[in-house]
């Protein structure tokens, strides 16, 4: 046998591994010419050999981000080193379709790219190789897990019976206010409030109209607050309200208004009709408080008052 047609035949079999290899292999000259386009690029992108070879791959794949990838292309030309992309900066560079087991369904793939500059045998770089992996189910399992956690997250962080923030979080939000008091001179006020006789509720009517009662007391609560006031179920029937750049006499404007719509509504079962009401207690933040258990310790004190005074009202500290 000849030494050409040794070359030829190691080619032969060079090309069969290209073909078979579970990753998308390109070969570009430096004018973006497509000069190889194996099998998986042709079966994930449905364009044969024959239609992209000697043709810019920009023309022929119009969906590729075009400004950075030549960017990248000309760096590992001039550099003479290889380039990646990350599915975690990228998802992908060339817009596949794939079947997912995990979703049933067609997806977008996701996609690292590794470019490696290809020297000719004058030692320079005549062309690049751009190879694609698909990363899909490595990419959404991590989707998938980063997810549960924000959602873990979350839900530690909420009261499950009204999406109201649980006592542990709003308390470490009211630490974090306190803390951040000190160096402002913005006031900052504090509501506390309790459903007034809400034994008698469960009692009269039972525990689900009691939960149908805290549910909508923190809708009303939800519904009258501002997008940056914290708001928490403290306890059973005890909510808490931290209302960052607010003084007292505005404080006290919520407070009331918040009263006012809860005397006002009812809530229907099936056999009752339940009106309800609610006593509440107001302290700004005072930098004489030595700590946000004190200042909270203070609004709970505003409360007992409204309760002692013959509750559905409002007390302000101070
Ligand atoms: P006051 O006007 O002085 O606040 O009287 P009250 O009856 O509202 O206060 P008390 O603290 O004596 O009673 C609160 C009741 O709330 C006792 C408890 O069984 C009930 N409770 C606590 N958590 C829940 C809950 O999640 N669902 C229901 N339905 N009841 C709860
Ligand atoms: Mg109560
Ligand atoms: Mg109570």
């Amino acid at each position: 046998m000849s030494d050409v047609s040794v070359n030829i035949a190691d080619f032969h079999w060079g090309l069969q591994v290209m073909d078979t290899i579970d990753v998308g292999l390109v070969v570009i000259d430096r004018n973006f010419n497509v000069c190889l386009w194996n099998s998986f690029m042709q079966h994930y992108s449905g364009i044969g050999s024959d239609a992209v070879m000697d043709k810019n791959l920009f023309t022929v794949f119009p969906s590729l981000p075009k400004d950075w990838l030549k960017a990248k292309l000309q760096a590992c030309i001039e550099l003479q080193t290889r380039g990646f992309s990350n599915w975690e900066d990228r998802p992908y560079v060339f817009e596949f379709k794939n079947y997912s087991p995990v979703s049933h369904g067609l997806t977008t793939m996701y996609q690292n790219i590794v470019i490696t500059p290809l020297k000719a045998l004058t030692g320079d770089i005549s062309h690049l190789c751009i190879m694609v992996q698909d990363v899909s189910d490595v990419a959404k399992s991590k989707i998938h897990l980063r997810e549960s956690n924000q959602q873990l997250s979350l839900m530690s962080r909420m009261d499950g019976l009204t999406g109201l923030f649980n006592r542990s979080h709003w308390e470490q939000c009211l630490q974090q206010e306190f803390d951040a008091l000190s160096v402002t001179t913005q006031p900052s006020s504090l509501v506390i409030f309790d459903i007034d006789h809400f034994k008698k509720v469960n009692d009269c009517y039972g525990h689900s109209t009691g939960d149908d009662v805290i549910r909508r007391t923190a809708a009303m609560l939800k519904k009258t607050a501002r997008q940056s006031d914290l708001c928490g179920r403290y306890g059973g029937e005890e909510f808490t309200v931290l209302l960052p750049e607010t003084s007292a006499d505005q404080a006290l404007y919520f407070a009331e208004r918040l009263r006012k719509r809860i005397e006002k509504s009812v809530v229907e079962t099936e056999e009752h009709s339940v009106s309800y009401t609610i006593s509440l207690g107001v302290c700004e933040f005072n930098s004489s408080f030595s700590s946000h258990t004190e200042w909270l310790q203070t609004a709970d004190k505003a409360l007992y008052r409204s309760k002692q005074s013959g509750r559905n009202q409002t007390s302000v500290h101070g």
